[in-house]
């Protein structure tokens, strides 16, 4: 069963963190305050473990890459880059 990619998603995802963009697997959107552009982080990032900066940074998110995280991945839930950092809007 094919999961239909949502058409924004490869317009609107700025970046992945490393892990995610090296695997795939569950994987959180990650809003940016005021805006509809987004980051895919993996679980561990997306918790805030590494302080709100995905560790190893973030990859460009390429249509090869959207592709493949949105097709292979599980969409966990969404998240704000804001909260990561400790609550405060940016
Ligand atoms: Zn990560």
């Amino acid at each position: 069963m094919s999961i239909a990619i949502p058409r924004w998603a490869h317009r609107d995802a700025r970046g992945a963190c490393e892990h995610r963009a090296a695997a795939s697997g569950a994987y959180w959107r990650a809003f940016h305050p005021g805006q509809r552009t987004f980051d895919y982080l993996c679980q561990a990032c997306a918790s805030g473990a590494t302080g709100g900066e995905p560790a190893g940074g973030l990859v460009a998110a390429s249509p090869d890459l959207v592709e493949r995280l949105e097709r292979e991945g599980v969409w966990e839930g969404a998240t704000e880059i804001a909260r990561l950092k400790g609550g405060t809007e940016a």
